[in-house]
């Protein structure tokens, strides 16, 4: 395939490409499906752009695209691109309460400054909008109400450097930012992906993530257009209904690639039957892309365990490091046996090294994310110096390349400080993405520790959030989350909020819940002070995307807005 510019021409390419012949096949039920092909894609594309031109809409305007999952979304992604607007797709149902939907959907439009949202009517139903008139200033514009020609579209003037789309960070740790990511970032990024995991105009991806995550959107919506690949979707909530349809669905379309996050996988393990197993054959998988939150070996082992019986190979395994900055894609780990793991000495961690576990210790096995993929270079600084890290310290990730965003949309300041670092004694100035992130580089292949502002610094020694909150979900129900965070000096040195399945515990029960978790973390990371807050399962505030969010947690505990049904060890704090 010849090398594409912009990602519209990638469009035009993969409708010459495949035609009718491959496309997008997305499932509302397990049952009912419906296509579109690339060529009819982009023949809709040009006559919806033909129409949102003829309404006034100009190249480099952003539109807001809300909508349910589905084909209109990709009709109106198309729509978008072709007419060289700037897509900014916002989640509409992620949540039951459709006032937090519709706030954050009139916030992102004033961040955004747009004046069009093209949505489904089934989006707006749900966010209780009529479908016309205006919200916040900008047109509410139906995708079904454009009436264009195919002939009136016009190839708008877009190079390179022009936007493509304005993608809102997840806000794991505060307010979602609009990361703005370029056509040639897009392009960038996509044959990175395609390039690192093997994904061809042959290969057949499957997916259900949130359309309007970079992960759902760069990684499994648009990456089989890069390709022309054939590509079967169904939504996110049909899959956390039922999580056996995505396993169901690569069966029935011999898929050979798909992406999810390590939860994921950790469902379909707990909840699939023996007797499922037997009726699915996933053997026509190649690659397997786990990534977007913390990778756990222990996940990936009891899976490939799970599912060998079905013809899951290990090795399809493929550990991803990325993020909206850097438009999705770093590092990927492909390789011809299993993940490749290391088994670290958790004192040394704690320390900010890595060394091998020494007998005796508490291991930590953390999992390779691999080399940097698609000509990015990876560099880890000391956080305070910002000097080089020397080997096997453990560093703030640092990033540079095709991929790496032009920055926040209108936040001079947090681009400064984000997407301008540079290193000291560096001779040619190189400027570096901060990533936030927290890893180490072994033979050239990044394994990840953690987030920098999730860190619980205690009296010199670093915790991962993620290690406590691993050693509560042993003793809470399965689905129940936990997060791990610093304390204040009001507050006990580290606090620990966790879901409890309250239909499963009696209440007399509870108190000996929280101090069997007290105690056994507190004892597990010699925590002098422990506080732990029981509170409702599901309860727990997370992302659209389905991360938790610890400095919100510990701000609402304050505040004592959660759904707190016991409390132990924050009492000093006043705050219960
Ligand atoms: P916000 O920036 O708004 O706080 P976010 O960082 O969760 O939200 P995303 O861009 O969706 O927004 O997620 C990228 C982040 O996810 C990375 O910076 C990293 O912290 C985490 N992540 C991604 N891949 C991995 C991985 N393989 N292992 C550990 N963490 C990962
Ligand atoms: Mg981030």
């Amino acid at each position: 395939m010849t090398a594409n510019s912009t990602f519209l021409d990638a469009m035009r390419t993969a409708a010459v490409a495949a035609g009718d012949a491959r496309g997008f096949r997305f499932y509302a039920n397990p049952t009912e499906s419906a296509f579109a092909s690339y060529a009819r894609l982009d023949r809709q594309a040009r006559a919806d752009a033909a129409a949102l031109a003829a309404l006034g809409h100009a190249p480099g305007e952003v539109a807001v695209l809300a909508f349910e999952p589905g084909l209109e979304f990709i009709r109106a992604l198309y729509a978008t691109f072709y007419a060289g607007l700037v897509a900014a797709p916002v989640p509409v149902a992620a949540t039951r309460q459709p006032d937090v939907a519709l706030r954050r959907l009139e916030a992102i439009i004033a961040d955004s400054g747009s004046r069009l949202i093209l949505a489904d009517p089934t989006a707006l139903r749900s966010l209780g909008l009529e479908p016309s008139g205006t919200l916040a200033g900008a047109d509410l514009v139906p995708i079904t109400a454009l009436e264009g020609v195919v002939d009136d579209w016009t190839a708008p003037p877009i190079t390179p450097d022009s936007l493509a789309i304005l993608q809102y960070t997840s806000g794991s740790t505060g307010v979602p930012k609009g990361v703005m990511v370029s056509h040639g970032n897009l392009v960038a990024n996509e044959a990175a992906i395609a390039g690192a995991v093997g994904i061809t105009g042959e290969s057949r991806t499957m997916g259900w993530l949130p359309h309007y995550h970079d992960m759902g959107l760069i990684g499994q919506l648009l990456q089989p257009v890069s390709v022309a690949a054939d590509s079967v979707l169904t939504s996110p909530s049909q899959f956390l209904r039922r999580p056996l349809l995505w396993l169901r669905l690569i069966t029935q379309h011999r898929s050979t690639h798909t992406v999810g996050p390590d939860f994921a996988y950790a469902l379909c393990t707990r909840l699939v039957t023996d007797e499922q197993v037997g009726e699915l054959d996933l053997s026509s998988l190649e690659g397997v892309i786990t990534g977007a939150e913390p990778v756990r070996a222990d996940t990936l082992a009891a899976f490939a365990g799970r599912f060998g019986p079905a013809g899951f190979r290990a090795r399809a395994f493929i550990p991803a490091y990325g993020m909206a900055e850097t438009t999705l894609l770093v590092t990927a780990s492909v390789r011809e046996g299993a993940v490749s793991t290391v088994e670290a000495d958790s004192a040394a961690i704690e320390r900010g090294e890595l060394v091998p576990a020494s007998i005796g210790r508490r291991p930590v096995e953390l999992v390779s994310c691999g080399p940097p993929a698609g000509g990015h270079e990876v560099v880890i600084v000391d956080p305070r110096s910002g000097e080089r890290a020397t080997a096997g310290s453990i560093g703030e990730i640092l990033v540079r390349g095709p991929s790496v965003a032009q920055g926040y949309w209108k936040r001079p300041d947090a681009t400064a400080e984000t997407f301008a670092a540079t290193i000291p004694g560096d001779p040619d100035g190189r400027r570096y993405l901060r990533t936030g992130d927290l890893g180490v580089l072994v033979d050239g292949e990044l394994v990840i520790t953690g987030r920098l502002k999730d860190l619980i610094i205690i009296r010199g020694r670093n915790l991962y959030p993620q290690d406590l909150e691993g050693m509560a979900a042993g003793l809470l129900h399965s689905g129940c989350l936990s997060a791990a965070f610093e304390g204040t000096v009001a507050q006990p040195l580290v606090g620990l909020v966790a879901e409890v399945d309250t239909a499963r515990v009696s209440p007399d029960d509870l108190g000996d819940l929280a101090e069997r978790v007290r105690r056994s973390v507190a004892e597990e990371f010699q925590l002098p002070e422990l506080g732990v807050a029981l509170i409702r399962k599901g309860t727990l505030p997370r992302t659209t995307s389905g991360k938790v969010q610890r400095s919100l947690t510990r701000s609402l505990l304050a505040d004592d807005r959660l759904a707190t049904v016991l409390t132990l060890g924050f009492e000093r704090a006043g705050a219960r």
